[in-house]
């Protein structure tokens, strides 16, 4: 338990306008990933969260993690013989699509009735901002914590999560005990997150006439076969997969197909190859070889309804399974203490649909996460994205309450 005092002390240091402005600061300036776009990266709002901790004198180190895509990771306190908690938040945001169809302006962070709308606003420079000025108010209100108290505003989340994989190689990175994720969660404390794994698959067929079916073999029929298996892998990976009050059972669901795959498309033209996209999402329970089995059983069926096929699959992106930390993690019992102590409110526990940085640490580093943040869940990646002004200022006090708590 953090002392009521310094408790005390370190939320009052948060000053609900300065984390606004920081906020809105952070929404305007873009940073959609346009490969090949100079500029269109995580630099220019990594040097914002940079300068920001280099005045509040924190430890800092910047790791670029590709070109123009710089880690920012901040720290107070050394780990010595306590534990090292991390804050985590992502410096990209997806694309806000077509500019005319907000209502407002995508990065203009217009502040109303209460709510930061743009890009980003909830998913997720607010939980950004949160995280800074916990820590900041930590700092300037002198209190005192056994252990590492890190903030890592890391890049690619939306991509292949290539920032969060570089912390896991770095010594501040190895040697966290526990991370809190700062995404849009309506500050539900989630405990679970479902996983995915992207299958890529490739039918290989025989090119032929279309008028002389029987002189090829048509991939497009075992792509067919595939999809109608679909509803079968789904049923059997459910069967597989825990069932949990916070998440949505595993689904599979077919995202791309494509024949031919080379060459121009031609009518008469049987293709000698088919690619599908299976878009497979987990809930706890199967490890990386039950998963593989299933979809490998799947794809076995489908070529057995189309002698002379050939089917094989990878994963896109590696295996990204569901996560879960139990109740009784030091990590959960700071956070739930954390939430009454810094709201007055009892907590809320929630599931994160996705998979998010906190994933790669948790399969990675194999440390507890809890995902926590400021932001409606559903929001993110929409028109109109915005987040509450109360929900991130709770959220700025959970995470100072959480983290004197759990560093106490
Ligand atoms: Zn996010």
């Amino acid at each position: 338990m953090a002392r009521s005092g310094v408790l005390q002390a370190a939320l009052a240091r948060i000053d609900p306008d300065e984390l606004v402005e920081l906020t809105r600061e952070l929404v305007r300036i873009p940073s959609v990933v346009r490969p090949g776009e100079p500029g269109a990266d995580e630099s220019a709002v990594a040097r914002r969260v940079e300068a920001f901790f280099r005045k509040e004198g924190f430890a800092l180190e910047i790791h670029e993690v590709a070109p123009g895509r710089p880690n920012v990771v901040a720290w107070l306190g050394e780990k010595g013989s306590g534990k090292s908690l991390l804050l985590e938040g992502h410096t990209d945001v997806v694309t806000e699509g077509a500019a005319a169809e907000w209502s407002h302006p995508p990065f203009g962070a217009e502040l109303v009735d209460g709510r930061i709308y743009g890009r980003g606003a909830a998913d997720m420079k607010s939980g950004l901002a949160a995280a800074m000025l916990a820590a900041a108010a930590i700092k300037r209100s002198g209190a005192t914590f056994r252990g590492k108290l890190v903030v890592g505003a890391l890049v690619d989340e939306e991509g292949d999560m290539l920032g969060a994989k570089h912390l896991c190689t770095t010594p501040t990175g190895r040697e966290l005990d526990a991370a809190i994720i700062c995404e849009p969660e309506q500050n539900e404390l989630c405990l679970e997150q479902r996983g995915v794994v992207w299958a890529r698959v490739a039918i290989r067929g025989r090119m032929a006439h279309g008028a002389m079916p029987e002189a090829g073999v048509n991939p497009i029929g075992a792509l067919g076969a595939l999809l109608a298996e679909v509803p079968r892998l789904e049923r059997r990976l459910r069967a597989l997969c825990r069932r949990s009050p916070h998440l949505r059972p595993a689904t599979v669901t077919p995202t791309v197909v494509r024949a031919p795959v080379e060459g121009v498309p031609q009518s008469n033209v049987i293709p000698s190859a088919a690619h599908a996209v299976l878009d497979v999402r987990l809930t706890p329970g199967p490890d990386e070889k039950a998963v593989a089995a299933e979809i490998d059983a799947a794809c076995a069926a489908a070529m057995r309804r189309l002698p002379g096929a050939t089917i094989e699959w990878q994963p896109v992106n590696g295996y990204r399974l569901a996560t879960r930390v139990e109740r009784g993690e030091p990590l959960v019992r700071a956070m739930v203490s954390g939430v009454r102590r810094a709201t007055g409110k009892p907590e809320h526990f929630g599931g994160v649909p996705g998979s998010t940085d906190g994933t790669i640490l948790r399969m990675t580093l194999g440390i507890p996460i809890v995902t926590c943040g400021p932001g409606n869940r559903l929001i993110p990646h929409q028109v109109d994205e915005y987040v509450e002004v109360a929900e991130l200022v709770d959220a700025a006090r959970i995470y100072v309450a959480s983290a004197l708590t759990f560093l106490s």
